[in-house]
Order: C-alpha cells, then structure tokens, then sequence
C-alpha cells in the first residue's frame, strides 16, 4: 500500500501529494469551483468525490482502448494514485461544437456544429490568463518537441473520438473538452482529469447542461448535473 507523504501543491480543484513511491503522486479531488481564469470562485458539494469517480471511469475507459494515462488506482472518495509526470505546459482543448470562449473569439452562436473538431492549445500560465496559442508559439517557449505535439495531437484526436462515443452511448453531447499531458519515463502520457469540471457535456433531445456551465452561468442545480454525469458514467 502506497503512503501519502506531503502536500507538494495546492491548485484550484486539487492538491497534490508525493507518496514513498517516486514515480506515483496522489490527487485529492477539492469541491472548490473557479471559472473565467479564477474571477468567479465557490463550492459544489460533493464535486470532488464525483470528479473523482467520473475521471477514474474514463481514464479506465481510456486505457482499455489502448490510450497511455496517468491513472493507477481509485484511492479513496477524493483520492486518485497517478504516476507522477512532469506536465507539458499547454491546455489541449477539442471541439466539436462551438461554446465557450470559441463563440467570444469568433462571434458564433453557442451549439453551431463544428464538422471537423477544432484543436486548441492554451498556454498554462495564470498570471496570462491561460492565453490561446499555435504550435510555433509552442516551439518559440520551449514548451515540447514537434514529436511530442505530433503525440498530444494523435491521442486527442483518439480520445475525442472514444469519449465522444462513450457519451453518446449514455445520451450525452461531449460538446468540447480540455486534456493535459505529461512526460513519464520519455514517453507522453495523458494526466490530470477528465470530468464535468472540463468538459462539456449536453443532454441529447433536451440540450440540458450537465457541465461547469452550470456554476459559470449561474443556471442552478450544478451538484445534480455532476450526479447526474456520475450516474450515466456507472451504468
Ligand atoms: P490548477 O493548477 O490549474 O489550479 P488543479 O487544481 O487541477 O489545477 O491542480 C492539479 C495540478 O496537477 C495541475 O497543475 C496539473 O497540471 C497537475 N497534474 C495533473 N496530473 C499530474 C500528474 N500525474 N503528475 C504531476 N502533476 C499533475
Ligand atoms: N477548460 C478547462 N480548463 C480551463 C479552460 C477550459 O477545463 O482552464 C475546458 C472547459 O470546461 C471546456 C473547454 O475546456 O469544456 C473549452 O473551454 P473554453 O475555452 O470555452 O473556456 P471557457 O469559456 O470555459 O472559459
């Protein structure tokens, strides 16, 4: 059995843990919501533990279907055991149907179809406000290889395709979603989470928003949504 050592870093939704193993760190899933680069702040009850669950059933997903992530081991309600990976400094965000700041940047009515999905990277750097970048800015910064960006681009195509299946299956729109990587023993592996908290999922027939939106917008009832994505995700 792994044992937590000490807090190495406490982000917006998760802290971070080493443990007696150096290769694997501990997430602990916090309630805490933030939205529009950390502006609007609260709490969800219960999102840690229901991102928790909803990361552990797509990351397991993920791996049966040959895509290399970061999970070992569902710990406890709010603690997730991944290997430890130096992450690559770029948020990976897929679209497939235009919201968000898509429809600030361009002007487009939220919900317009997008027929080929829309690959973004966003620089990860909070005190820039997490700015949209392309692949030249990318090598300029040192950020990754052009190999590694060949990789993160292959798997999130890979992944889109999965998830976007996966949610369908459980009449779920995957609306667009945000990834990030990391390097573990050379190679580039999926990390960090994959749940309500950055993805957007849309009820199909009715539209209804089971995703962050809900807390970004005021629209209610957030708690229930991310149940309501848990309970889908454990059929
Ligand atoms: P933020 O840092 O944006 O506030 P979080 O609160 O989600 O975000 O903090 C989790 C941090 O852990 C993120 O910075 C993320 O890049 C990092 N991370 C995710 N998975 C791993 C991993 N397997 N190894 C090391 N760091 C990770
Ligand atoms: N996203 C995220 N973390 C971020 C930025 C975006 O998880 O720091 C997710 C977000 O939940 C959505 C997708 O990436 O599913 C696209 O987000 P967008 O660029 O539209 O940003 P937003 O309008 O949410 O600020």
């Amino acid at each position: 059995m792994v044992q937590k050592v000490e807090k190495v870093y406490e982000g917006k939704a998760k802290i971070l843990y080493t443990t007696d193993d150096p290769d694997l760190v501990i997430q602990y899933f916090k309630d805490d919501a933030t939205a529009f680069n950390a502006a609007k702040k609260g709490t969800v009850g219960q999102k840690g533990i229901m991102n928790n669950k909803i990361s552990t059933k797509i990351f397991e997903f993920l791996a049966s279907k040959g895509i290399p992530n970061h999970f070992e081991k569902h710990l406890s309600d709010r603690e997730m055991l991944v290997k430890k990976v130096e992450i690559v400094g770029v948020e990976v965000i897929i679209r497939n149907r235009a919201a968000g700041s898509l429809c600030r940047l361009l002007g487009v009515e939220e919900g317009r179809k997008i027929d080929t999905p829309i690959l973004e990277f966003c620089y990860k750097r909070d005190d820039l406000g997490d700015p949209l970048i392309n692949e030249g800015h990318i090598q300029m910064l040192g950020i990754a290889t052009p190999e590694e960006v060949a990789t993160i681009k292959k798997y999130t195509l890979a992944i889109n395709d999965l998830m976007g299946k996966f949610f369908d299956n459980l009449g779920l729109e995957l609306i667009d979603f945000k990834l990030e990587f990391g390097r573990y023993k050379g190679e580039i592996i999926l990390a960090d989470e994959i749940s309500p908290d950055t993805c957007r999922l849309w009820e199909k027939g009715t539209g209804k928003k089971l995703d962050k939106d809900r807390f970004r917008h005021d629209l209610g009832n957030i708690a229930e949504a991310y149940q309501e994505v848990l309970d889908r995700v454990s059929t």
